[in-house]
Formats: structure tokens, sequence, C-alpha cells
């Protein structure tokens, strides 16, 4: 089998493809009010590491070290294409939701239950009588 030969300062690190409308992965984004790096996110949505944060790095190595040096640090690519960012937007909007509404729910539940007894406990009291 040939291994095929990437371009790891030019492809998309999320899908490996080679695209005109590469974002950095470390560049901030919008979330609904939030301002979040783009591997946070992907992070929070992927088991991926992605290891360096580059405006830490960069301040702890020195100003002689360019951002772009620090990036490329791990290897692999350090940036995003276009599709992925949206697609990584959708999922970490999705992931939001699911737990917003999970404690909602919960809350929900927890009040319901107490309610419950509390009815249950009502009611035991008229049987008694
Ligand atoms: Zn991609």
């Amino acid at each position: 089998m040939e291994s095929e030969t990437l371009d790891l300062s030019r492809i998309c690190r999320t899908c490996k493809s080679k695209s005109s409308q590469m974002q950095s992965l470390f560049d901030e984004y919008e979330v609904s009010n939030e301002s979040l790096h783009i591997d946070s996110m992907l992070m929070a949505c992927s088991s991926i590491q992605v290891l360096l944060c580059p405006h830490e790095e960069y301040y702890q190595m020195g100003a002689h070290v360019s951002l772009s040096q620090v990036t490329r640090d791990d290897g692999l690519p350090s940036q995003i294409c276009q599709v992925c960012v949206d697609q990584l937007k959708n999922a970490f909007a999705f992931k939001s939701q699911c737990e917003r509404v999970d404690v909602s729910l919960r809350e929900y539940v927890k009040n319901v239950k107490v309610n419950d007894i509390k009815e249950e406990e009502e009611h035991s009291d008229l049987e008694e009588e």
C-alpha cells in the first residue's frame, strides 16, 4: 500500500481536505454571546487533543518564537476548513443544547417527584381517616 503524502501545513485538521478557506484552530468564535476558541470547541465535541494553546505558549517561550512556529509544534495541522468549522459550530451548539435541556429536565423531574410525594402523603392522610 502506498502511503499518501500529506501537506500538513495546508490540509484541514478534521477532514484532511485542502481548502482555500482555512481558519486557524486557535481562532476565536462567537457562540451564543460566548467567545470560544475553535480548539476548545473541537475538544469539547470530540476526543481528539489539540495540544497547543499558542497564546499561552507564546508568552512562555518569549517573543522570539513566532506564533506559526508554536502552532506547528505538535506536527499536526493547525488549521480547519470552513465546512468543518460549520459542522463544529452545529455540533457544539447541539451539545450545549442537550446539556442545557438535560439540566432543566432533571430539575423538572426532581420537582415533579417532590410534588408526587407530597400528594401521596396527603392521600394517605385521607385514607387513614
Ligand atoms: Zn475540513
